[in-house]
């Protein structure tokens, strides 16, 4: 049995790869074709790992090497699955599980490599995880659309929140600033990821991931400005940070949530809308300097 639960994270994975590699261009699914010269890929290289031990990674046509995400990808699927299936078998948390993890990697992957999260993709993917949610007898409709509207709801207005500071700024500055933290794509997501996470999972959600998103971005500007490379407020993904965080509530459940969500949650918004603008204001005024 575990052997078929790992073939089919290695299948899930590379579909998962060619979702990714065609979804940005194209908006619909095509089979895997090397995105250097566009040729198709010979069915013997259509799987990452494969195509690495057939001897089969470079393109047979242009001889571009494949990206490493895409073994990478079908590893991290192969172990998901395994993971989820030695935690419990049962079809009700497998199959959502699996589901989610799919979702949550193609998402990232799209955001990560283009800056893009796709409404190709998170239309369907609400419309499954919120289908996933109202089923599951431990969620139910309330927890689970709840969940949704409070996810969309708060990334939407820290959103316009971010907007007008923007606008703020620009006009104390006299100067037009196009950045914003959020993008809306970024509101739509925390959509789907309060579906998937419920409330009162998706406070948690979106505090741990903007708390990371805020961790790697001081990072970052300590990075740059140690190599005297720093200029401007760099915009970072917030999907991959914002899917850290529903995944840590999702796949971590409900011991590791209320281990780190002690309090209730309206102390978790104040502290989400505190973090937020605490770094927001110091990367703007990084900026100004
Ligand atoms: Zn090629």
């Amino acid at each position: 049995m575990e052997i078929l639960v790992s073939l089919l994270g290695l299948g899930v994975g590379g579909l998962v790869n060619a979702l990714a590699d065609s979804l940005p261009t194209s908006r619909k699914f095509e089979k895997p074709r090397c995105p250097a010269c566009t040729a198709p890929r010979p069915l013997s290289s259509w799987l990452g790992v494969v195509a690495l031990l057939s001897n089969n990674w470079r393109c047979p046509y242009c001889d571009t090497p494949r990206l490493w995400r895409t073994p990478l990808i079908e590893i991290v699927m192969m172990a998901g699955s395994l993971w989820l299936f030695s935690t419990d078998p049962h079809r009700t948390f497998f199959w959502p599980g699996f589901l989610i993890l799919s979702i949550f990697l193609l998402i990232t992957i799209i955001d990560i490599e283009h800056r893009l999260i796709l409404h190709v993709v998170t239309g369907p993917s609400a419309l499954l995880i919120g289908l996933l949610g109202v089923l599951d007898p431990e969620r139910g409709f309330q927890k689970t659309s709840v969940g949704g509207v409070v996810g969309f709801g708060v990334v939407l207005g820290l959103y316009l929140l971010g907007g007008v500071f923007a606008r703020l700024i620009a006009r104390l500055r006299g100067q037009v600033l196009d950045e914003v933290a959020f993008g809306f794509g970024d509101v739509t997501l925390a959509g789907v990821l309060g579906l998937s996470v419920g409330y009162p999972g998706i406070l948690l959600a979106l505090f741990l991931g903007i708390l990371a998103a805020g961790e790697y971005s001081l990072v970052h500007i300590l990075f740059m400005l140690s190599r005297r490379m720093y200029k401007a407020f760099v915009p970072i993904p917030y999907g991959p940070f914002l899917i850290l965080g529903a995944s840590i509530v999702y796949f971590g459940g409900r011991p590791l949530v209320d281990r780190i969500f002690p309090f209730g949650p309206l102390w978790f918004f104040i502290l989400l809308v505190a973090t937020f603008a605490v770094i927001y204001v110091w990367e703007r005024q990084r900026e100004t300097n």
